[in-house]
């Protein structure tokens, strides 16, 4: 069995950003990914201004890397479109860019990043965590930032996942039909969901569902979805076409809404295992910078037992975005709230006023 003071499971950001500040902290942290090579996931790739202040705390500059500038947010609903101005600029990147990036910064701050190494279990007590090829780890501190997926020994209760929603995410490449894109993010609100896109560094666009497993279940399949929903998404359908034989990725059980408030003596939920907010609000990447962030800055300032009060203040943290995204995220999509919706963010300020609400600070 071997020892390390910091064990981060994850290199996604929030595993990354964890990674980064235990190094530049003087801890060298080992760092364990199952994915052997960078890869993208199920995001809409939105990184809003919160997200871009904290890259440039880490000191990434992703517009370096080909990062999208984004400054006007359109609303479409039927035919209905709306466009207004973001209170400031946010952007488009793919996650596997942004990812790769935050993940060099952690090799190259002093952390030991192996890559294709899956942890099997973890023995909370023990703080202990199991390889699948059998090899053993004992940390002082455990930094869980498996995003969305469950650890055995450590999972979030089963009746939170049950009913999550579906995310679906693929590439559109070529000139898209309709209104340009650049400069844009477009969201497609419809009943039991929403569809994001925006163009990501290459010039692609990244196209992004979240809809209910009840909607996702009557159509069976992304390509069936995107069908069933010609009527009621019509500019959507445009954008997509008819191509049939796309390339889709998919989560289920997304817990939207899920907040850790307590845990354990060296046990930091970072990301996803710490809260997770409705995609609709963008913030998801924010929230995982953050807590990778904060987290690092507990256990090198009170070590292990610094956990729990970390857990609880980022906890609170997150309470007032998740809950106004949860309303919206409602409220877009239902069929009787959807028009009102459109309608209060056609008034000068108030979906800018919003959108600053639903962001971690
Ligand atoms: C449909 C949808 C659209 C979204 N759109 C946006 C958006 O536009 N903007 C935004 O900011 N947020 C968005 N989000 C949210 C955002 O994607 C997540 O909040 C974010 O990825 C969380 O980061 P994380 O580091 O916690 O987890 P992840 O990014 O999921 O990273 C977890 C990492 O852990 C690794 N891992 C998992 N299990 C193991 C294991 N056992 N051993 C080793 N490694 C393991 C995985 O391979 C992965 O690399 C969206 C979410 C959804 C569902």
């Amino acid at each position: 069995m071997r020892r390390t003071p910091a064990l981060i499971i994850g290199g996604g950001p929030a595993g990354s950003a964890a990674a980064i500040m235990l190094a530049r902290g003087g801890v060298a942290a080992t760092l364990v990914e199952r994915r052997t090579e960078p890869h993208d996931v199920v995001c809409g790739g939105f990184l809003g201004w919160d997200t871009l202040a904290t890259l440039e705390r880490l000191k990434l500059d992703i517009f370096s890397l080909g990062a999208r500038p984004i400054t006007r947010l359109r609303l479409v609903s039927g035919r209905h479109v709306l466009e207004v101005g973001l209170p400031r600029q946010a952007a488009g990147f793919s996650r596997k860019s942004l990812d790769a990036a935050l993940l060099s910064l952690a090799g190259a701050g002093g952390a030991t990043v192996r890559r294709g190494f899956a942890i099997r279990d973890v023995d909370p007590a023990t703080r202990t965590a199991r390889l699948e090829d059998g090899e053993e780890l004992t940390a002082e501190g455990l930094f869980l930032a498996t995003g969305k997926h469950e650890l055995r020994g450590l999972a979030r209760p089963p009746d939170f996942t049950r009913e999550g929603a579906v995310g679906l995410r693929t590439v559109l490449r070529g000139g898209l039909q309709g209104k340009p894109l650049d400069g844009c993010v477009e969201l497609h609100l419809f009943d039991g969901g929403y569809a994001g896109l925006l163009m990501q560094e290459d010039g692609s666009s990244n196209l992004c569902l979240s809809v209910t497993k009840k909607r996702f279940s009557r159509a069976k399949s992304p390509g069936a979805l995107v069908k069933a929903l010609k009527d009621e998404a019509p500019l959507l359908g445009e954008r997509v076409g008819h191509e049939d034989e796309r390339h889709w990725q998919a989560i289920a059980g997304v817990p939207y809404g899920w907040r850790a408030d307590d845990t354990r003596d060296g046990l930091f939920r970072l990301g996803d295992q710490a809260a997770v907010i409705s995609s609709l609000a963008g913030d998801g990447v924010a929230i995982a910078l953050q807590s990778g962030i904060s987290a690092a800055k507990a256990f090198l300032r009170d070590g292990p037992s610094g956990a729990a009060a970390y857990q609880t203040a980022f906890s609170r943290q997150t309470k007032v975005p998740l809950g106004l995204a949860d309303l919206l995220r409602g409220a877009a999509e239902r069929p009787l709230s959807r028009p009102i919706l459109m309608r209060l963010a056609a008034v000068p300020g108030l979906a800018s006023w919003v959108s600053r609400l639903t962001r971690i600070t």
